[in-house]
């Protein structure tokens, strides 16, 4: 695999001009590595844009990422690249519907890097650097790092890759947190990272509107018969109601509950287009699960969308489920 870092780092070094993305519904691990590569390349000298999704940002306001350095605008990149001119890297996406880029700006890339860590990866880039056994592609994107900077990590890359690590290990509880990982994330926190800090707002903190909208979630928890499976829901009705659809960390509720197996969570985005998020504990391969609903993700942490009504998308996924525990 190192030779594979090796080959996109020749890559870098013979080009010059280069667009990073992460996936749609952008969480830490997608937002801190196109956050970090970015800043590489750019004391690398290179010509390197990067499109983050306005509406996931806000969350992860303490990166400082600054509105110049990043595009939000998806028009507004449009206009200011060129068919060709550029070398597509995606991050963090297990196939092309998940990256978060206009359909026009995919295909006119000269190539794709694909750079992931979901073993489902579908392999769509010309490139493609896919470890399966890294807890987040932050990881990935540190040994980038520490292979094209011969001095100390900046600090305004080593905050952001601590962020896509502590966001994907769920704060070093996950069972992806490995001897290599806690090395990293020293050798970050001697970068100058305070992990107290990224800790606390993204799993230490609720604003009050996401805490209202965890309560009526809480309230529609179910649980099979066996009690392997618990699930729980998020209508529009009640994002409308807590005046929030922040539903971070609510499908942890359901998984952690003793007894429990698989845990899931369903979200009415629209009104026949439900969000799955599927967590597990043990055994069950729950991204197997996601895969019969043309989903994906990690065997402890996958998700899909169901084009069905809130109810009939409960009945078909819990109904599923039960083969998996
Ligand atoms: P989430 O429940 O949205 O936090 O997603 C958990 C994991 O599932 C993510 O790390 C993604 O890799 C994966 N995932 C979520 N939704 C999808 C989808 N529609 N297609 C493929 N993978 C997904
Ligand atoms: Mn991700
Ligand atoms: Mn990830």
């Amino acid at each position: 695999m190192q030779k594979k870092i090796k080959e996109i780092i020749k890559i870098i070094d013979e080009n010059d001009n280069f667009l990073i993305v992460g996936h749609v519904g952008a969480d830490g691990d997608s937002i801190g590595s196109v956050t970090a590569l970015t800043r590489l390349l750019r004391i690398k000298n290179k010509k390197v844009r990067a499109y983050l999704n306005r509406d996931t940002l806000a969350p992860f306001s303490f990166l400082e990422v600054k509105g110049e350095e990043f595009y939000t605008d998806s028009k507004k990149l449009k206009a200011d690249i060129s068919p060709n001119e550029y070398i597509l890297i995606t991050l963090d996406s297990g196939n092309l519907e998940r990256v978060d880029l206009d359909p026009d700006l995919i295909k006119n890339a000269q190539s794709i890097i694909n750079i992931d860590h979901h073993e489902d990866n579908s392999c769509f880039g010309k490139i493609n650097l896919v470890q399966a056994d890294r807890a987040a592609v932050a990881e990935i994107i540190y040994n980038f790092a520490v292979e094209m900077i011969n001095s100390k990590l900046p600090f305004a890359i080593a905050e952001p890759l601590a962020t896509g690590i502590i966001t994907d290990t769920g704060a070093l509880r996950y069972e992806n947190t490995t001897s290599r990982v806690l090395k990293i994330l020293a050798e970050l926190m001697d970068a100058g990272v305070d992990i107290y800090k990224i800790n606390k707002k993204i799993f230490g903190s609720i604003s009050y509107k996401a805490l209202i909208l965890k309560g009526l979630a809480l309230a529609t928890l179910t649980r099979s018969e066996d009690g392997k499976i618990a699930w729980l829901y998020v209508s529009r009705q009640m994002m409308h109601q807590a005046e929030t659809d922040y539903t971070e960390g609510l499908v942890s509720m359901a998984r952690d509950i003793e007894g429990v197996e698989i845990g899931i969570l369903f979200t009415e985005e629209e009104e026949k287009e439900i969000k799955v998020s599927l967590r597990s504990n043990f055994y069950a391969e729950v991204n197997q699960l996601a895969a019969e609903f043309n989903g994906g993700g990690h065997p402890r942490a996958a998700g899909a969308t169901v084009e069905k009504t809130l109810q009939q998308t409960i009945n078909l996924v819990v109904e599923a489920a039960k083969k998996y525990v």
